[in-house]
């Protein structure tokens, strides 16, 4: 939620001062109701007009977020829970460039560019996706190879080959962690896929998308996408 006046200025209409001038004399609507106050917080999506004229359409914004766990990937969740669009600031209409699982921490991009979203999760477009995970095992080496060819998963549907590296074993938990790359994002895939060989995965984190990794942000902060990072990506 921001000042209506703020977002005005943001899209460029006059300075901050002339929009609350803009604002007292009546020529502002939201939603398509007169707003006189100057306290007035405008949500995203809301439809700002002034002398009845729209307010130009907002520009693009590109997010890289490390997703804290216990948060939804949505607008909006019927049971209350936390969502990743809460925590970006700003009025755009954003969403989620695929998708995290509740319990999934990680790289996770934001944006209110559609075309740039499709993009980026269409299957053609193999964009490495690395997650480091823990399992309830050890590792066998034959699953090992079979991570590796690929895995049939509980729909019929055969993996693509990834990559992987254990980074931890722990024998006294029984469990081991290791970095799993794959080049497509399939529903829950790493949990199916790690089902599929009889393990149940413990903590799952995604540590990058192609060249974007977020050691250098907390879990919940989040950054703007450089110009030369978004047009690398596509
Ligand atoms: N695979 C999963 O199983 N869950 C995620 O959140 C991401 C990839």
């Amino acid at each position: 939620m921001e000042r209506l006046q703020k977002v005005m200025a943001a899209a460029g209409i006059a300075s901050r001062r002339k929009c609350e001038e803009l604002i007292v004399q009546g020529r502002v609507s939201v939603n398509g109701q007169l707003v006189s106050e100057l306290g007035y917080k405008v949500k995203k999506g809301d439809q700002i007009a002034v002398d009845g004229k729209m307010i130009e359409k907002e520009g693009k914004v590109y997010y890289l977020m490390n997703k804290p766990k216990k948060s939804m990937c949505t607008s909006n969740d019927e049971f209350g829970r936390k969502t990743v669009i809460e925590l970006v600031e700003g009025t755009e209409r954003i969403f989620t460039v695929g998708r995290l699982d509740y319990d999934t921490s990680g790289v996770l991009l934001l944006t209110n560019d559609g075309d740039f979203a499709n993009e980026i999760i269409h299957p053609r477009y193999h964009l490495p996706k690395v997650y480091n995970l823990t399992i309830n095992g050890i590792l066998k080496p034959e699953d090992m190879r079979k991570l590796k060819n690929g895995i049939v998963l509980d729909d019929g549907y055969k993996t693509m080959p990834a990559k992987f590296k254990i980074t931890e074993k722990d024998l006294k938990k029984n469990q081991c962690s290791f970095d799993l790359t794959i080049y497509e994002g399939r529903n829950r895939q790493i949990k199916r896929m790690m089902e599929a060989l009889g393990y149940e995965v413990r903590r799952l984190h995604r540590k990058q998308i192609a060249f974007l990794g977020c050691s250098d942000l907390r879990q919940g902060e989040y950054r703007t996408l450089k110009p030369f990072e978004v047009k690398k990506l596509r």
